[in-house]
């Protein structure tokens, strides 16, 4: 084997979720990834239903090549088709890149540290030096990770921009400079919350892009990976929420006394004394950051998430309380929940069961609960399974954020009307599974939605609802029951669990 260049260091990966939790002696549930600069859940494009037609066909070869991805990525960033090249994740284009550019003897410029460490990376694996005088080929990072910054674009030609965080950055980008020897690479894994599907693109002249072809391996994306972002592109994700939530933890960040430097990106920078100390405090703390020689880099998740790392970093964390997160996976379903029970009733259910999502949220809401429950599952066969799954992804998050249910109401009662529906409820808490649900008429799986909850957070549960329109006999029910818990899940202890957030 031919030896890799003296001073070569290979791509550091950041340890398993697991690991990190058996270092901070947590459940892997409760860690927080704040490191690897991706969403903290799959869009609801990902769902099974996307990849099942390519699953029908996946022991062919994408024979003839990705002609419909490759339309839709020309249409998303205002090219040609022929001017876009796939590959597996941005990380490969930037290789392929470095290879088709330089080799042996060459030079090639990459930005100064911090920096995305595989420009460096690839640069040498294609046999040619680091270093800024004459090279062959210029890489830029707009937004630069790891500072977020938007710097100018360079001047040095042919030049490769790394765009991975284009979409955070509110700014054209360097696509316009394609016919000017600019490459741009860009990623599905950041914005479209595709990381694990690795798939990403390059952006190039015809010429340059019929070149980078030439040399790639004859298909390097699955046809999985395609029919995910071809899913992802068909219905792209708001980024105006992810940017409001950067500003806001940068805020938080400053009134805490850091000085974040200005993102562009989906992440922020915040250089510190003693990174590491403040890593491993973080951990304790369940929250993973990227550590930095004199910064750690925080990833923005969401405010419920991004609360938890703000309290640890003030020293103030969230007293353990009456919170979970859980994780649910079948062979038709994945869903995933993070309930609180001393909410504000901020409650999204997103699990692609419409009816049924909307139902749970209606509960959640009025039991006063703060909810995240998101999943994908089977919708291909209707909505059985993935209403049922959330209904017991949410039932055994409930059992758990009750912990030893110790100091709670236990009994709660309610009597909700809606319009012509009239629907009364009542749980017990205690542990007995019991459930005797009455929805007429039921719009389907209302009744067995509901049965479902109590078997699986261990309540007893009696309903009567009634009306002329399914629809509000079932709303009203799920009105009722989410009424009722409210009052039995009430902690009556004397201590009250912090209603600052949730976990
Ligand atoms: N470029 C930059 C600047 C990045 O931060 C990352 C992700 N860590 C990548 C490329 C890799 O992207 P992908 O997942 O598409 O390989």
């Amino acid at each position: 084997m031919r030896a890799l260049g003296s001073g070569f260091t290979t791509y550091g990966w950041a340890p398993s979720t697991a690991e990190l939790a058996r270092r901070a002696g947590l459940d892997p549930v409760d860690i927080l990834r704040f490191d690897g600069n991706v969403p903290p859940l799959p869009l609801p494009s990902s769902r099974p239903a996307a990849i099942a037609a390519e699953l029908a066909r996946v022991n062919e070869y994408p024979h003839g090549g990705y002609p419909r991805i490759h339309e839709a990525i020309a249409e998303y960033a205002g090219v040609e088709p022929e001017n876009v090249v796939l590959g597996a994740g941005a990380d490969d284009l930037i290789m392929l890149v470095a290879r088709a550019y330089a080799g042996a003897g060459d030079t090639v410029s990459v930005p100064p540290s911090p920096t995305y460490p595989l420009f460096r990376i690839a640069a040498q694996l294609a046999g040619a030096d680091v270093a800024d005088e004459s090279p062959v080929l210029t890489f830029a990072c707009r937004p630069a990770n790891p500072t977020g910054l938007l710097e100018p674009i360079p001047e040095a030609r042919p030049l490769a921009v790394d765009e991975a965080y284009f979409e955070y950055a509110g700014d054209p980008g360097a696509v316009g400079l394609i016919d000017d020897d600019v490459i741009v690479i860009r990623t599905f894994s950041k914005l479209f919350a595709l990381a694990g599907a690795r798939i990403g693109y390059a952006l190039a002249s015809r010429d340059v892009a019929a070149e980078l072809y030439a040399r790639q391996s004859p298909a390097p994306v699955s046809t999985l990976s395609v029919a995910l972002a071809l899913a992802a592109l068909a219905s792209p994700p708001d980024v105006a929420p992810v940017i409001e939530e950067r500003e806001r933890l940068a805020r938080e960040l400053r009134t805490l006394g850091y000085e974040p430097s200005p993102s562009r990106a989906n992440f922020v920078y915040v250089p510190v004394d003693d990174p590491q100390a403040v890593a491993e405090d973080l951990l304790a703390a369940a929250c993973v950051v990227r550590v930095f020689e004199s910064a750690i880099r925080i990833s923005v998740r969401d405010r419920e998430d991004d609360d938890v790392l703000l309290g640890a970093l003030a020293g103030e964390p969230l007293p353990p309380g009456r919170r979970a997160r859980h994780v649910r996976t079948t062979t038709e379903t994945t869903l995933r929940a993070r309930l609180g029970l001393d909410g504000a009733s901020r409650v999204r259910v997103g699990t692609g069961a419409g009816l049924y999502d909307h139902f749970l949220e209606q509960l959640a809401f009025h039991a006063g609960f703060d909810l995240v429950l998101e999943g994908s599952g089977d919708l291909e066969t209707g909505d059985h399974h993935t209403a049922e799954d959330a209904a017991i992804a949410l039932g055994e998050a409930l059992d758990r954020a009750l912990g030893d249910r110790k100091g709670i109401a236990r009994y709660g009662d309610a009597v909700v009307v809606m319009d012509d529906a009239h629907a009364t409820a009542a749980v017990d808490l205690g542990g007995r599974r019991h459930a005797a649900v009455r929805i007429d008429p039921d719009p389907g799986l209302a009744s067995h939605v509901l049965a479902s909850l109590a078997d699986n957070a261990r309540f007893a549960l009696h309903v009567e609802s009634s009306g002329v329109d399914a629809h509000h006999a079932a709303e009203a029910a799920f009105k009722a029951t989410g009424r009722a818990l409210r009052a039995a899940t009430r902690n009556e202890s004397g201590v009250l669990p912090s209603t600052k957030g949730v976990m």
